[in-house]
């Protein structure tokens, strides 16, 4: 087959009838994008100057209908793939979402997670859950307002975002995790705070380094508070020790407070890449399939095959054929020229 022995293949059971890429990384994971719209205007992934009142937004007749999402989904689990995340722009603004979740939940052999702002999360938590969604994370940049709506940029409040937090747990989902994008000199100063707020809750941060997805948010290296940085900052407060990653190329660095009060996660997507481990598959609002978070060309369009009457074995093999074709590390070889080339918008590919 000519393909390269990569060091996911020898992560052990579940890997035998998996599909793998030219690296030697199977698919485990697809991100499937509901919407690329968003009540949020977050200024590194929807600047209001890039995604103002001009911008298209997909017509509603080119998403891809539940239907439409459901058979690739099910095509995937036959390759491999055990997690489904919904995701976008923002998964919850999309009309009626769970039923999408009931469905791809009755596929045997999958947990369904949910990547969201929150801002809608304590309405919708508990139809969400009772439709079988597994996880759900949150994003939440800052406990302040001032900070927090300066960067969500529609002045969204934070206590909002928490109701949304605590409606998951009291909806069944126990401990979610809260993802916090950290650009310096925007939020840095809030790392200490959230670590503080949510320790001994369960729930468990996680620190992403500030990326360089798109084109439209005017990313600069000296925005990213590395995560050495980030892990140094919370220990000098509340030691840390590292724990074991669960599996190899597992994308957060998770670490534990030595007094017990639970855990927290780094994802160094720029500083320590991960490409390596990768496993992600990406389908678009519009059905579009994409390998890497930081495509630069048009991805496998799995929209025009599933409305054209197109048979599932064909679709399996456009897969497939996508798959093992890939080559993708984007941020392992990510330098100043790279990172001005052209790239997908992550609302639009799916965060
Ligand atoms: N709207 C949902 C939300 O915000 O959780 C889901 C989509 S969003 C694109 C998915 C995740 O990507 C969020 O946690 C968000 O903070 C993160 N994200 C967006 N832009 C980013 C950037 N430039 N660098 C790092 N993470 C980013
Ligand atoms: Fe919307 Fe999420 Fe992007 Fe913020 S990060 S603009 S909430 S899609
Ligand atoms: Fe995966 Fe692309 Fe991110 Fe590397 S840059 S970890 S290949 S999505």
């Amino acid at each position: 087959m000519g393909r390269v022995i990569g060091v996911l293949e020898s992560r052990g059971p579940g890997l035998e009838n998996a599909t793998f890429d030219s690296l030697g990384r199977p698919v485990r994971d697809l991100r499937i994008s509901v919407t690329d719209r968003c009540n949020f205007s977050c200024v590194y992934c929807m600047p209001k100057e890039a995604f103002g009142p001009d911008h298209q937004f997909m017509p509603r007749a080119e998403l891809l209908t539940f239907e439409e999402i459901t058979r690739p989904a099910t095509i995937f689990v036959t390759l491999g793939v055990r997690n489904l995340r919904l995701t976008g722009g923002e998964p919850l603004v999309r009309h009626r979402v769970a039923p999408l979740v009931a469905m791809l939940s009755a596929i045997p052999g999958v947990d369904v997670a949910l990547t969201t702002n929150g801002s809608l999360l304590a309405q919708k938590a508990t139809a969400l859950r009772q439709a079988g969604l597994g996880r759900v994370t949150v994003s939440l940049d800052a406990l302040d307002d001032a900070t927090f709506g300066a960067i969500n940029d529609v002045r969204f409040p934070v206590a909002r975002v928490l109701d949304g937090i605590e409606a998951a747990t009291g909806a069944g989902f126990g401990a979610v995790k809260v993802n916090m994008v950290v650009k310096r000199g925007v939020n840095d100063d809030s790392i200490l705070p959230m670590a503080r707020y949510f320790r001994g809750t369960g729930h468990i941060v996680r620190f992403i380094e500030y990326m360089d997805v798109g084109t439209t948010n005017g990313w600069r290296l000296d925005d990213v508070v590395p995560a050495a940085e980030i892990i140094e900052r919370i220990d000098r407060e509340f030691p840390l020790q590292p724990v074991e990653p669960r599996y190899p190329g597992e994308v957060a660095s998770r670490y534990r407070y030595v007094d017990g009060a639970g855990e927290i996660g780094v994802i160094a997507s720029v500083t320590r890449p991960f490409c390596r481990g990768c496993t992600r598959a990406r389908l678009s609002a519009d059905g579009q399939l994409y390998t890497c978070l930081f495509a630069g060309a048009a991805g496998q369009d799995l929209r025009a095959a599933l409305r054209h009457g197109t048979p599932d074995e064909r679709i399996r093999q456009l897969i497939v054929g996508t798959w093992t074709g890939r080559r993708d590390r984007y941020s392992e070889i990510r330098t100043s020229q790279t990172s001005a080339r052209p790239r997908i918008e992550m609302s639009y590919i799916g965060g």
